[in-house]
């Protein structure tokens, strides 16, 4: 059995704390290794030695910093098949889900190598007699992330890429379900010249969580996951005087209209609602026709596109739609809640229930599921359920169907199928959702813009990637600075007014 390590000091170490956690398989059902569980004492550890670290890297200068992110960049590349694999047979998804997961990582540290131009502070000249005046971005010196298991590349690159180019040491406690990428992402950085101990990358559970928290050197965390645990460390690491930034859950509603292309509609669904098992954050999970006639075409063309998706493991090559599901609680959980849509009185239209893979019988497998009829009170409606499951509420009016999305405790992601450019703008301009998509069913926002839901899905004041993160990893220091001829003119004691 392989037992996997911790990445510290630019090496890999065991663990010491005698607890481990199983990482599966998901296809197969089989352990495949085992993942140490950080101790405090290890974390405390690893901090301790970011810290001493840092100051150096943190005065190299960002054009330096920029070409190790440069070089980063070319080996990721070099690497993304290796890669790729190792992330679908920790995670499930597909080979070209996973070099998506990758790639949309890659971008941000491809944003990440204009750094020196994002870290360039303001300058005033003249801002009194004498005097200019100028702000100065630093790095915060010791920062951490703490990621989901669902994009187990993208999301450690989208939290070290921004956070590293600043100048900062940072802390990666990667989700222990697929541990194996961050630790291979944090051996490329090495290789690509980042130093020792700048990348430190400790696996573990709450144990680890809570020792960061908990630390005094942590200036910042960044947290993705599900809501429960994003509410837990915003209010734990806040009160603990950190800067914050955790983004949770979702329910993502897609509305169509009467007018949208209905194949266009159904496609896109399918796509959204059940590539990688549905197991993102940005998966449509509630359809929303307009209107009665709407409902019934659309359903119409959903199930034969439901009933032929290939489900499969990552290894039985390209055509397949989706994988498993990351374990067999998550199955269980996800089985379970169908179970009370149908007690809860939603119709069944596609029924995965009996879904069986021949050979793969102990893997992680769920079927296609479609509902029909769900409404506002049901749990299949009220909770994210992370799986390929597509619940349809008919709405009989746009103003019920943004009124559905806007109610909805999460707020990450929407869209809405239409040909009005009217409806459309009115659903863009009022709708209270952190990332919006016009006929366009997964609108992740790309590397130069921000990632950021808003509502139970978001926590802090900044998005991820983008600006936003060079804001987030960095603080500003103004400098008032006075060159004067007659300094012997003597001390000054007015608070003095520019004049
Ligand atoms: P999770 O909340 O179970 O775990 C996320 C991280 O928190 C992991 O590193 C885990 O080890 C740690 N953790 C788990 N329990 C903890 C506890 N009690 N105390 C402290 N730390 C704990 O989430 P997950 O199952 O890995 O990921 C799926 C969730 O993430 C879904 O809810 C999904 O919507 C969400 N997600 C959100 C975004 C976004 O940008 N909003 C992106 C991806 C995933």
């Amino acid at each position: 059995m392989q037992e996997l390590s911790h990445f510290i000091d630019g090496a890999h170490v065991p663990g010491t704390s005698g607890r481990f956690a199983d990482v599966f398989n998901p296809a197969t059902g089989e352990v495949q290794a085992k993942v140490p569980l950080a101790s405090k004492a290890e974390v405390d550890a690893a901090i301790e030695r970011a810290a001493v670290a840092q100051p150096a890297w943190g005065a190299t200068n960002p054009q330096r910093r920029a070409r190790v992110m440069m070089e980063f960049v070319r080996l990721i590349n070099r690497d993304m098949d290796k890669l790729a694999e190792a992330l679908s047979r920790e995670h499930g998804k597909t080979i070209p889900d996973a070099k998506g997961d990758v790639q949309r990582g890659l971008e941000v540290i491809e944003f990440c190598i204009g750094a020196p131009h994002l870290l360039k502070g303001d300058f005033t000249d003249s801002a009194g007699p004498g005097i200019d005046m100028y702000s100065m971005k630093q790095p915060l010196g010791v920062v951490s992330g703490i990621t989901p298991f669902n994009f187990p590349a993208m999301i450690p690159l989208w939290k070290m890429g921004p956070a590293l180019s600043c100048g900062n040491a940072f802390i990666l406690k990667p989700s222990e379900r697929d541990p194996s990428v961050p630790l291979m992402l944090a051996e490329l950085l090495k290789e690509a010249g980042l130093p020792d101990g700048i990348l430190q990358v400790i696996n573990g559970d709450k144990e680890a969580v809570d020792a960061i928290l908990e630390n005094e050197t942590v200036q910042a965390v960044g947290f993705v996951g599900s809501t429960p645990i994003a509410q837990y460390i915003y209010s734990k690491g806040c009160a603990n005087g950190k800067r914050v930034q955790c983004f949770g859950g979702a329910k993502n509603h897609m509305i169509i209209m009467p007018d949208a292309d209905m194949d266009q509609a159904a496609d896109a669904l399918v796509g959204a609602g059940f590539g990688a098992a549905g197991e993102r954050c940005m998966a449509i999970s509630v359809a929303v026709p307009v209107g009665d006639e709407t409902a019934d075409r659309l359903i119409e063309k959903l199930i034969p596109r439901i009933e032929k998706l290939k489900v499969g493991p990552y290894t039985a090559g390209d055509d397949v739609d989706y994988g498993p599901v990351v374990t067999a609680a998550a199955k269980a959980n996800i089985h379970r809640l169908v179970e009370t849509g149908i007690a809860q009185g939603a119709e069944l239209v596609v029924d995965g229930r009996n879904f069986n893979l021949q050979g793969y019988e102990d893997g992680f497998f769920v079927g296609a599921h479609l509902f029909d009829r769900v409404t506002k009170d049901m749990d299949i409606y009220r909770q994210e359920i992370f799986g390929p499951v597509l619940s349809t509420v008919r709405a009989q009016s746009y103003e019920e169907a943004i009124g559905l999305a806007m109610d909805h405790e999460y707020g990450n992601g929407t869209a809405i199928f239409t040909r009005d450019g009217d409806t459309a703008r009115d659903f863009a301009s009022r709708i209270n959702i952190g990332m919006v998509g016009i006929n366009v069913p997964i609108p992740v926002p790309l590397a130069y813009h921000t990632f950021g839901g808003w509502k139970k899905s978001g926590f802090g004041d900044l998005n991820q990637h983008g600006p936003d993160a060079f804001k987030f990893y960095t603080r500003t220091k103004t400098v008032t600075a006075r060159w004067p001829s007659g300094i012997k003119e003597g001390g000054e004691f007015n608070f003095k007014q520019m004049d």
